[in-house]
């Protein structure tokens, strides 16, 4: 019984080793272990259990993440330091760059919300581009990726925190209140940075993570 128990064990170990583990896909959903299939292009496959979406072939995934996550780090840094709204009443005219503005709230002594905005709308979608951007660009060039699949996992973690839809919202709602009390100037700041907004949904979109994850692994 011992005997059937321990070869039983190994037949589930040789079973889950990585080796053999390789064909399959887990329905991310409801865990239903599948059988991965060759896609063409633009062509999905969902699970059979619960319709989620298990994979899908995006056209030129690596080359098109990799542009728009370029073009998002091109335009990361004016987002950052030119002024994104000005407002002119009375003869005075101000404006204000995202930095700026995480400095006024530092110096109102807002720490915490000085904190978040520094977090969510500076340093995640920061570092989701970078990442994006490195792994595109090593798996473009067929190179290894130095710690590539643990920076994808972490990528895949940041998606949760970047918040600059968020802060968009609040330049708008702010924009509404203070449009009757003065005139409002639209900086190249904020032209920048819904660019990088952009960017970062598009590279998203266009990612094919089990493609990019194949391609890290297999090196
Ligand atoms: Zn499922």
């Amino acid at each position: 019984m011992a005997e059937l128990q321990s070869s039983a064990t190994d037949d589930a170990n040789a079973r889950l080793h990585p080796d053999n583990l390789r064909g399959l896909v887990a329905c991310p959903h409801c865990d239903l272990l599948l059988q991965k299939k060759a896609l063409r292009y633009s062509e999905k496959a969902k699970c059979p259990r619960c319709d989620c979406l298990l994979q899908q072939k995006k056209k030129n995934s690596i080359e098109r993440t990799f542009a728009v996550a370029l073009a998002g780090l091109i335009a990361f840094f004016p987002a950052m330091t030119l002024p994104l709204l000005g407002l002119r009443a009375g003869g005075l005219e101000n404006e204000a760059s995202l930095v700026e503005c995480i400095q006024a709230v530092l110096k109102n002594e807002l720490y915490f919300a000085g904190l978040l905005i520094l977090l969510f709308c500076v340093l995640a979608p920061l570092f989701r581009l970078l990442i994006i951007f490195y792994l595109t660009s090593y798996v473009m060039n067929g190179k290894e990726a130095p710690y590539g699949v643990e920076l994808l996992r972490f990528f895949h973690e940041l998606e949760e925190w970047g918040m600059l839809e968020v802060f968009l919202l609040g330049l708008v709602v702010s924009l509404y209140k203070i449009i009757g009390l003065a005139d409002a100037v639209f900086g190249f700041g904020l032209v920048a940075f819904v660019m990088v907004l952009m960017a970062s949904t598009m590279a998203t979109y266009f990612l094919d993570e089990q493609l990019l994850w194949e391609q890290l692994h297999g090196q």
